[in-house]
């Protein structure tokens, strides 16, 4: 079933949500880009005259009551964004009475599942290596079923409509779905997005396609390396992980950042790439830095030869040119993850050239695609945000998506 094609009139939706907002010290909410995120599956259910219990997690209170995680603190915001009234279920477990007295354009939104271990569905208290762990992880399979049936208790129809815990098999993100018949359950518009967003440089892929992978490691990012590595026609790797390349190429990198375990690795990584004719463009000149800090002096080097003493924290020119050449003719185009310390103002030039020649390449009728914290925190930072195509609200999951791996929270619905 699509949301669009549900008729949600006289229903209960149960809708899982991603309402792990962040909290300052007094409670308040200080980025409330999830809940709007949510908005429009959650107005499109009231204003058919459906009646809504929202579910979301918060923070990590490992199956435990944590008063500082709950959910009530944000039931006024709900409320606010929704424009109707808002009732709390203080307990996730115990609402039959509350769900089953709504009534159409009502509102409940439960408390934080993750107050019960059965949520996530890890037995507590017990360590992997303890001999009876297959026996509590058992128990605690079955117990997450009774949890995930009890909360598909009140409801008609399942709604899944949080991509950031997509990736996880949860009681509300996975398993509450066998409860429901093909017919009613269904996912969101934020995650039709996401998944749609996902196939478009998956699937759909328009050529040239251009993957731009930077951040810190190469370790992180190598299961997503791997599986563009058939799909890209150019594939750019910059931030850190220059240096790890230059180094296993013979070069001398100073203090720069390096994964020194992962110097085969990279060797490996330009090896398929020529053998699958993609054009690798790895950063050939860096801004280099006598500390690592956003006033350290600065000078260009190539990023095999970093002076002692100084560390490559940024893409040189050439460089930086390199990665706009490659992302210009783009048709197709992935980014995740900076081309330097982007959080020092003084070393953001590679991430604002990349951003800025994804930012045209979209005006050329590119489709482009940015996921990931930091790159998203880049593409806000410089201002472009609404000059491409999408922007991931998922980090593990978007990752592990493009990975190639298959969402336990999509599969559910999907099958
Ligand atoms: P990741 O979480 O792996 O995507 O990495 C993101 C982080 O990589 C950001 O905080 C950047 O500051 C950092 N980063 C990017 N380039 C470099 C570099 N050349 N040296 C050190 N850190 C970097």
């Amino acid at each position: 079933m699509t949301i669009s094609n549900y008729n949600f009139a006289g229903k209960k939706a149960i809708v899982r949500v991603d309402f792990n907002v962040p909290l300052d010290e007094n409670g308040h909410i200080t980025d409330d880009t999830r809940i709007r995120g949510a908005l429009p599956t959650l107005k499109h259910i009231l204003a058919q005259g459906g009646a809504l219990i929202i579910m979301s997690h918060m923070g990590k209170p490992k199956g435990k009551v944590n008063p500082k995680m709950s959910l009530s603190q944000i039931a006024d915001a709900v409320a606010a964004a929704l424009g109707a009234p808002v009732q709390f279920a203080p307990d996730c477990a115990k609402a039959q009475k509350q769900a089953a007295a709504l009534k159409p354009g009502e509102v409940l939104l439960l408390e934080n599942l993750r107050f019960y271990p059965e949520e996530e569905g890890k037995p507590v208290g017990i360590d992997k290596e303890d001999p009876a762990y297959d026996e509590a992880k058992k128990a605690m399979k079955a117990s997450q079923k009774e949890f995930a049936k009890t909360l598909a208790s009140y409801a008609d129809c399942y709604v899944n409509d949080a991509f950031g815990t997509a990736h996880r098999k949860h009681a509300s993100t996975a398993v509450i779905a066998d409860y429901f018949d093909a017919d009613n359950k269904m996912l969101g518009f934020l995650m039709e997005k996401e998944v749609e967003a996902v196939d478009n440089i998956l699937s759909n892929i328009k050529h040239p396609f251009t993957a731009i992978m930077g951040g810190s490691k190469v370790s992180t990012k190598i299961g997503i390396i791997e599986n563009l590595m058939d799909k890209v026609d150019n594939l750019i790797l910059c931030g850190g992980m220059t240096y790890t390349f230059a180094k296993a190429q013979g070069g001398h990198i100073g203090n720069s950042i390096c994964e020194d375990d992962k110097l085969e690795l990279a060797l490996d990584i330009i090896a398929q790439a020529k053998a699958k004719g993609v054009n690798l463009v790895l950063g050939t000149d860096c801004v280099a830095g006598d500390a690592f800090s956003n006033d350290a002096h600065q000078q260009v080097c190539p990023a095999n030869n970093v002076p002692e003493g100084w560390e490559g924290m940024d893409a040189g020119p050439d460089s930086r040119e390199a990665f706009a050449a490659a992302i210009r003719g783009a048709k197709t185009i992935l980014w995740n993850g900076p081309a330097g310390v982007f959080e020092f103002d003084n070393f953001t030039a590679g991430s604002r050239a990349i951003a800025e020649a994804i930012a045209e390449a979209t005006d050329n009728g590119a489709y482009s695609l940015i996921g990931g914290g930091d790159s998203v925190a880049c593409i806000n930072k410089f201002g472009l945000a609404d000059r491409v195509s999408y922007i991931s609200t998922g980090g593990g999951a978007l990752l592990e998506a493009i990975e190639g791996k298959v969402l336990p929270g999509v599969a559910a619905i999907k099958g």
